[in-house]
């Protein structure tokens, strides 16, 4: 059921003007049940209007009910729910600020993702990690997603783990330059080559999965060896993954696996049997919320599998993410406050 605006809840986009941010607005646009009433970036922009201050590099234009809407400085957001695409550094000292106030702040910022009472929350997977916002002090609280890599590495394990305990998992990934943010990597640096190393990357892959993967308190114990590479492409990240298993695995269960979660969260795992797919430029959406996978194949013994798995880095690695944990804690809240 479509809501008016006045019904909608409204919420704050912090690092409105960067590359999540952006996104963040284009996707809550069409949402039933939030709108965007503030935005915020750095206080050099404060009271530019959005449209004069921003570079869109989202499809079509700008929304209207944004477009007009004036930048403030973050110390004057005060909307109960807050997407934070902040820098790290920045968001070290304002998430904080906003939870103290009341504020849940829904980030995609790394600041608080590793601290023991704050969830890295990917609804499919680890829903019950949630429980993690009761150990924080503050009127408000702080809900990370995971760095927009883990988000597919995450969803492509978790379901195999179904198949048996996994011991180790070899990563290589190929992450587009929308990842660094905007402007981001010279072009001279990127444009024909391939950057094997992205600052503190390979680090997030093995403490966030693990932490995703684990419970509330204990991270899963697998281990992971990672390489990850910058290329030359705008959206999508892609990644290898070979999987070794404890023991034998019957890889042809996999595809099967998949599709019951499709039942639970539509359109989450898209399969592909042709030998050349998934590749970013031809199957990924400005708001893809699926993760793509591929070229399943069992490895050189019976205990590997091996696949490729994709997806788009702003809206399923980032914004989106956001918006479905901003959805998931909605719902958690009310059915907590039926409760009492
Ligand atoms: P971005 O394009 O560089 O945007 C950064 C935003 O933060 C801009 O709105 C910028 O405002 C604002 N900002 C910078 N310094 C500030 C300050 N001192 N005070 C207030 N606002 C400030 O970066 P992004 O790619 O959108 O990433 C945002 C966050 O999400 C980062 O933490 C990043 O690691 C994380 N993330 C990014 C992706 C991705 O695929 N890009 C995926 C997952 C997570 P001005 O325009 O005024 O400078």
């Amino acid at each position: 059921m479509k809501m008016f605006e006045q019904e909608k809840i409204p919420l704050a986009v912090v690092g409105a003007t960067g590359l999540v941010g952006q996104k963040a607005i284009a996707m809550i646009d069409h949402h039933p049940e939030f709108y965007v009433a503030e935005i915020a970036a750095s206080d050099q922009r404060a009271g530019q209007t959005f449209e004069e201050s921003v570079c869109w590099r989202e499809p079509g234009d700008i929304p209207k009910s944004v477009c007009t809407l004036k930048l403030k400085p973050i110390k004057e957001v005060n909307n109960r729910y807050v997407i934070s695409a902040l820098p790290a550094s920045v968001a070290q000292e304002v998430e904080p600020a906003l939870a103290s106030q009341g504020s849940f702040v829904f980030t995609n910022a790394s600041a608080f993702r590793m601290h023991q009472d704050v969830p890295i929350l990917i609804p499919e997977i680890n829903i019950d990690h949630l429980s993690l916002l009761e150990r924080q002090k503050t009127p408000g609280k702080i809900i990370t997603n995971s760095n927009c890599m883990v988000a597919f590495i995450a969803l492509a394990l978790e379901p195999l783990m179904e198949l048996g305990a996994i011991e180790h998992v070899s990563v290589v990934t190929m992450q587009a330059i929308s990842g660094a943010g905007y402007p981001s990597i010279d072009s001279i640096d990127i444009m024909g080559n391939i950057i094997p190393h992205i600052a503190g990357e390979e680090e997030k892959i093995i403490t966030e999965t693990l932490k995703i993967l684990g419970t509330q308190t204990q991270p899963a114990s697998f281990g992971i060896t990672v390489h990850v590479h910058r290329v030359p492409i705008l959206h999508g990240h892609t990644v290898a993954l070979h999987i070794h298993f404890a023991s034998s695995v019957n890889m042809h269960d996999i595809n099967d696996i998949y599709l019951s979660r499709n039942q639970s969260w539509p359109g989450l795992y898209r399969l592909y049997h042709e030998v050349a797919r998934p590749q970013p430029a031809r199957d990924i959406g400005p708001y893809d919320q699926s993760v793509h996978i591929g070229r399943i194949k069992q490895g050189a013994r019976d205990n590997i599998i091996g696949l490729i798995a994709m997806g788009n880095n702003l809206a399923r690695g980032a914004a989106g993410a956001s918006v479905r944990n901003m959805e998931a804690t909605l719902q958690y809240n009310s059915s907590r406050e039926n409760r009492v």
